[in-house]
């Protein structure tokens, strides 16, 4: 029978290869949703290297991050908008967690981020992540869990409702309102903790930025911002 399954298994994998999240060629036995070649020459930031890197330099004056990153280079057309988009509407959730994975493996290498307490994502409105069918920041968190060995409290920011038409609003209004998005749910369990937030792309950062105030306005020690992506 589990001869049989196998056959089952490598004749559907004849019908239906798997292919490369990021370059679309077949991927060989071993190989998980990210060819090897794409997993090398992907453009890595290196990021969690520099403290004082884009990223954290486009928080600068916004909010007080104890540090910030993301892993890959965004640009339109490469590879890693592939992975983005395959991450947000092809229904891949297990890529998420293995994006996740290598972010925790850079971050694994860095003593900025050794010493964090929790990991947080940032979170979907329930309507979105009921349409998509999960939250892909969430699916990161999980997989940077895995490498740092550390809980991922989901339900501890939640989203209180879809962000409002914010056009003709001064930036402090507009900031105000993105604050309101979010809330905390237990804020004795975030007291002096040092918070991984978790994101798929570093765009404005303003959704980040909310997120950042909320919990730090909630107790929250030591806050730093980690994402697979960024946009310059
Ligand atoms: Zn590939």
């Amino acid at each position: 029978m589990l001869l049989f399954k196998q056959y089952f298994g490598d004749f559907i994998s004849l019908l239906f290869p798997d292919l490369c999240n990021a370059c679309g060629t077949q991927l060989f036995h071993g190989e998980e949703q990210i060819c090897t070649k794409c997993l090398h020459d992907l453009p890595y930031t290196d990021f969690h290297l520099y403290a004082d890197n884009a990223v954290a330099k486009l928080f600068w004056g916004r909010i007080a991050c104890h540090a910030a990153m993301a892993m890959l280079y965004f640009r339109k057309g490469s590879r890693v908008q592939n992975l983005i988009h395959r991450l947000k509407y092809n229904d891949q959730i297990k890529l998420g967690f293995v994006l996740g994975s290598l972010l925790g493996e850079k971050l694994a290498q860095s003593d900025l981020y050794l010493q964090a307490d929790l990991i947080i994502p940032v979170p979907l409105h329930p309507r979105k992540e009921r349409s998509r069918g999960y939250n892909q920041a969430l699916q990161i968190a999980l997989g940077v869990a895995d490498k740092l060995r550390l809980p991922v409290p989901a339900s501890l920011l939640v989203r209180n409702k879809a962000t409002s038409t914010q056009t003709k609003k001064n930036r402090y209004s507009r900031f105000e309102n993105m604050k309101a998005v979010f809330s905390v749910t237990d804020p004795a369990s975030l007291s002096n903790k040092h918070v991984l937030l978790v994101d798929d792309v570093i765009t404005t950062g303003a959704t980040l930025e909310a997120c950042a105030q909320v919990l730090l306005d909630a107790g929250v020690a030591k806050l730093s911002i980690v994402a697979l992506a960024f946009a310059e």
